[in-house]
């Protein structure tokens, strides 16, 4: 077997929910009780400026679906300014930043090449994750320059095989040409990664719905995202957006169908082991038992928070909407980042936890996998510090 090189690892890691965020729950607490912790990352999901659509499709699995737009903003020069506090932080640096969007795609905002330059000149290890409808020379140029950290990283939310599925995965038209788009930018940067012998990780998401998943549109999917150079692909199942309560009627696979498409399609991914990218399918729902909208507590804001279009600090990449500000860490039009960060009654600290548990209960927040994943290694901490079952 071909040993796997650190950016390798670190990228199998990330797309199989295996990365691990921080060394110990006991250790992370005392840096929380000390207001000395610093986020493994923060997410910026900017929001577009023009236009009253924050997003470029509604694609009917979205997580974001039932966001409003309310059209706050920050202005680009505010952008800027927060980059430049996460970057210089009274107890240490935000060496991670992630693009991505709840409701949103990061490459919809206009001013997104300046974020992403200062990123990299702040020697932060950059992630995206995009729909890649499009993008300018000079984000590929700045994505794939020597000056980008290693283990930087590109995630395409790709989800079809083919201009049909494209189109009814993403509810657009028909006759929309989309598909074939996406796969000429991520060959656009495969290449230009290639020809400036850099090293930014590129993968492909497929989310699997009733409308994608036959065996030929798997074959191609894969057959297609090979061909364009990505280095990994992960299949795997939408998980149910805020604002939905069944997936009847949707393009979303009920449990039945998940089993059905996994044990047909896993023959398919296993064909493609020897193949240089790697291919893989995950139940992860299944596997790790997750039936529950949030995994309590939420050390969520410690570790990944988000800040979202309308300009809060948010508690995590799920929260980043207008319908969360009353769980939101404050405001970053008007406060600083560290400001909003620290902002938390560390003397009772489990108290705080235990209010803002209210506020996403109400609000019907839901964790992604890796906020499940991440909060489970809380709960044993949670019971045995308050006494308290988790609800
Ligand atoms: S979605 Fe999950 S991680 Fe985010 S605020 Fe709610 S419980 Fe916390």
């Amino acid at each position: 077997m071909t040993a796997l090189n650190s950016s390798a690892t670190d990228l199998s890691e990330r797309i199989s929910y295996r990365h691990r965020y921080f060394d110990s729950p006991e250790e992370l607490l005392s840096e929380i009780l000390s207001k000395s912790v610093v986020p493994y990352q923060v997410e910026v999901q900017p929001g577009r400026i023009k236009g009253k659509k924050i997003c470029w499709m509604e694609c009917p699995y979205c997580y974001g679906l039932s966001s409003e737009n309310t059209d706050e903003r920050l202005t680009p020069d505010r952008y800027l300014e927060l980059m430049h506090q996460m970057a210089n932080g009274p107890n240490g640096n935000v060496h991670k930043i992630i693009f991505a969007g709840y409701a949103t795609d990061p490459l919809n905002y206009e001013h997104i090449d300046d974020i992403v330059e200062a990123a990299i000149s702040n020697r932060q290890i950059v992630g995206f994750h995009s729909k890649l409808l499009k993008v300018s020379n000079r984000l590929v140029d700045l994505m794939t320059s020597v000056k980008t950290p290693q283990t930087s990283y590109l995630t395409v939310s790709v989800d079809a095989g083919s201009s049909e599925s494209y189109n009814e995965t993403h509810d657009l038209t028909r006759s929309s040409n989309v598909y074939p788009r996406v796969l000429r930018n991520i060959k656009r940067i495969t290449e230009q990664r290639k020809s400036n012998g850099t090293q930014l990780d590129i993968a492909a998401n497929y989310l699997i719905t009733r409308v994608n998943c036959s065996s030929k549109e798997i074959t191609d999917g894969i057959e297609n995202l090979i061909s364009a150079g990505v280095d990994a692909i992960r299949f795997s199942f939408p998980q149910l957006p805020r604002g939905t309560e069944t997936v009847d009627g949707t393009i979303m696979p009920t449990r039945a169908e998940v089993e059905e498409i996994y044990n047909r399609i896993l023959p398919i991914v296993e064909s493609y082991k020897s193949a240089s990218t790697n291919v893989i399918l995950m139940d992860y729902d299944r596997d790790n038992q997750i039936d529950l909208r949030r995994t309590l507590p939420c050390f969520a804001r410690f570790i990944y928070p988000a800040i979202s279009y309308d300009g809060y600090l948010s508690n995590c990449s799920q929260s980043g909407a207008a319908h969360f500000k009353n769980m939101a860490l404050g405001n970053l039009q008007h406060r600083d980042f560290w400001d909003a960060f620290y902002d938390y009654d560390a003397s009772d600290f489990w108290g705080f936890l235990d209010r803002q548990h209210d506020k996403m209960i109400a609000n019907d927040c839901r964790c992604d996998r890796k906020e499940h994943t991440t909060n489970r290694m809380f709960r044993d901490l949670y019971e045995t510090k308050t006494g308290a079952a988790l609800r």
